[in-house]
């Protein structure tokens, strides 16, 4: 327990923190190893009982996740009942009932048949250019294998085993398990696998439970019981900590705790540089249900809706009207403040009725975001439609992805006034003059800056992918993560072009990549010429701090240094000198929760002096 001292090894392990919090406590050892699929032949004569016992098993299963559902049936649980029907949803899926019931009728054992149509439906899912969506393998995975554990008679052990405060440890998670944590005492999880996309780890931030995940084999160096510290924000797991270890996380789980009870009190301060200049600070999300998080955070409205998710888990499309209700909740839980409604962003075509796509070789590169828009008029025209009706209130913007030039612009807009003229056809109230935007996340669409802006009524600078195309990196490949470098020269030089080109058509130029919610970076990004940046809404408080601290005038002085140095490490290594000179006690490794935002509320206002604690994360490479 955690105040006893252990004699066992202690093992410190690096993950990706993807739901930020501290906890310290005592191990379960969740089993989620793979069952051992059997592989036998049917006789024609049994093909009948063969099918008889899959539907059994398909019957019980589904009966087990309706229950789970049930169990967590509250206002606050419905995108986690959401994700629980996904895997109904797969369960009743016509590609994997009738391609089991074939191989059955083909002399196959149901077990055999149904990983057979399993690894067939995850090689199509696989081939996705989308990180988010090849992500949803696993959901074909829990599913299937909820449902061999069914066919052979294997308990699916439950969170709801979970007997007091504990840590759980699995190889992987499911949704469905993460949902039953609402109920459980489940105070923090790490599992082998995952991705900060992943449900699971959407969920847990969502539910405000402390995870680190892709620690690659931490489920086999563990067993219940084990102490474990782990940290949600950088990833840091400790194993069997020792009595220094256990002191460092108690008192970090305190700021953590008195971090959280400051940050209503901390909505209300302004973010202004030291010397009078606004930031505006806005917010990412991927679900309505995180307009709680944007308020509690004191986000002034919503800079980037990621509507992908709109789309995910289903086998029709949304209708227009899912997505007018959908941006309306959006519009209405901000008002008067504004949300930029992102169109959809995904890679291949025919994902989500079909499961059948045309594989890319390179599908960054391929039929992603406006280009597969612009192919399917009908899908954009239908989600734009959404847009504009949802928009009637005023406070919506429409913001278009992956834009590489003026043309896709002027085809896009033919699109919405199209989408216009229909509604008014139809009589139908919608937002008429509506902000068009772009995402500036390709090299062309930074060359070609001054041209667009002459187009569109803001700009969104999407690092991430920016960063991808420009440094020509996959941003999903770990072989070459080394080189994903936001300070690169050719990075800030293209910020600062694009920051230019739209002061000079007099539009407003946002930054809406992870680089926007780092404090690192937050001192250059407002020396490139940003007045407005967006980040998921749990950055907010830190980078609202950082931003009271900074000088807009030396911010500018920086960035033109920078501008000049010709290496990134370099960059980074002066950016680092001078955030020690202006701010004395400035540790890289520091993030906000180990200090105290208490002197910058006592301080208040503009003329808050230069606060000593910085709010730093430790994670340099992120974009
Ligand atoms: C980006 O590319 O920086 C961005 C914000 O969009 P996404 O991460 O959704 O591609
Ligand atoms: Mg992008």
């Amino acid at each position: 327990m955690p105040g006893e001292e252990t004699k066992k090894p202690l093992t410190q392990l690096k993950g990706m923190g993807v739901s930020e919090g501290v906890a310290l406590g005592p191990i379960y050892l969740l089993e989620r190893e793979r069952v051992a699929v059997p592989h036998s032949r049917i006789p024609p004569e049994g093909a009948e009982a063969e099918l008889a016992r899959f539907k059994k098993a398909l019957a019980a299963t589904q009966r087990q996740l309706e229950l789970i559902k049930k169990r967590i049936q509250t206002e606050e649980s419905r995108d986690l009942q959401y994700i629980i029907d996904a895997q109904v949803l797969i369960l009743k899926d016509v590609l994997l009932l009738q391609g089991t019931e074939d191989g059955i009728r083909q002399g196959l054992n149901a077990e055999w048949a149904l990983e057979l149509v399993r690894d067939r439906i995850k090689t199509v899912f696989e081939h996705l250019g989308d990180e988010y969506f090849r992500e949803r393998r696993s959901d074909v995975d829990y599913a299937v294998e909820r449902l061999l554990r069914s066919l052979l008679k294997r308990r699916v052990e439950s969170i709801e085993d979970v007997k007091g405060n504990m840590i759980v440890a699995s190889r992987d998670l499911s949704p469905a398990d993460t949902a039953q944590m609402v109920h459980s005492r489940v105070i923090g999880f790490i599992t082998d696998m995952g991705s900060k996309s992943s449900h699971t780890a959407i969920m847990a931030r969502s539910l405000e439970i402390p995870a680190v995940v892709g620690l690659k084999n931490v489920s086999q160096l563990v067993k219940t019981g084990d102490v474990v510290a782990i940290d949600g924000f950088t990833g840091e797991v400790v194993i069997n900590p020792d009595a220094a270890t256990r002191q460092r996380f108690a008192e970090l789980k305190k700021s953590f705790r008195s971090y959280q009870t400051q940050l209503p009190r901390y909505r209300r301060l302004p973010a202004v540089t030291r010397d009078g200049n606004p930031i505006r600070l806005v917010a990412n999300i991927e679900l309505v249900e995180e307009m709680g998080a944007v308020k509690r955070y004191g986000a002034e409205g919503v800079g980037l809706y990621r509507t992908e998710f709109l789309f995910m888990n289903r086998k029709d499309l949304p209708t227009e009207e899912e997505h007018y209700q959908n941006y309306r909740k959006v519009a209405e839980a901000v008002f008067p403040q504004p949300a930029v409604i992102r169109t959809l962003d995904i890679g291949g075509d025919k994902f989500v009725s079909q499961l059948e796509l045309a594989p890319e070789l390179n599908p960054a590169m391929g039929l992603r975001a406006i280009r597969f828009c612009l192919k399917e008029p009908k899908i954009f025209k239908s989600q734009l439609k959404g847009i504009l009706r949802a928009g009637e209130l005023g406070n919506l913007k429409i913001m278009l992805p992956m834009i590489s030039g003026v043309e896709e612009v002027r085809a896009a807009r033919e699109i919405i006034e199209e989408a216009q003229a229909e509604l008014k056809k139809d009589r139908a109230r919608f937002a008429a003059g509506i902000p068009i935007g772009i995402m500036v996340e390709t090299p062309s669409a930074v060359a070609a800056a001054d041209l667009l802006a002459r187009e569109v009524d803001f700009f969104s600078i999407g690092t991430n992918d920016l960063i991808q195309y420009s440094l020509a990196i996959d941003r999903a490949n770990a072989a070459v993560s080394y080189l994903y470098e936001p300070l690169h020269p050719g990075v800030l030089r293209m910020i600062r072009s694009v920051a230019d080109a739209g002061r000079a058509q007099q539009i407003r130029v946002a930054i809406c990549g992870e680089m926007a919610g780092d404090p690192f970076y937050t001192a250059v990004l407002l020396g490139l010429g940003l007045e407005e940046l967006s980040m998921s809404p749990y950055s907010i408080p830190r980078i609202k701090r950082m931003i009271r601290m900074i000088d807009q005038g030396e911010a500018r002085n920086l960035a033109d240094r920078l501008l000049g140095v010709p290496t990134g490490s370099e960059i980074a290594s002066l950016l680092t000198k001078k955030m020690e000179e202006w701010f004395p006690d400035f540790r890289s490794d520091q993030i906000l929760y180990k200090t105290s935002l208490d002197d910058d509320l006592m301080k208040g206002g503009k003329d808050a002096e230069h606060d000593t604690h910085l709010g730093i994360s430790s994670r340099r490479t992120s974009g």
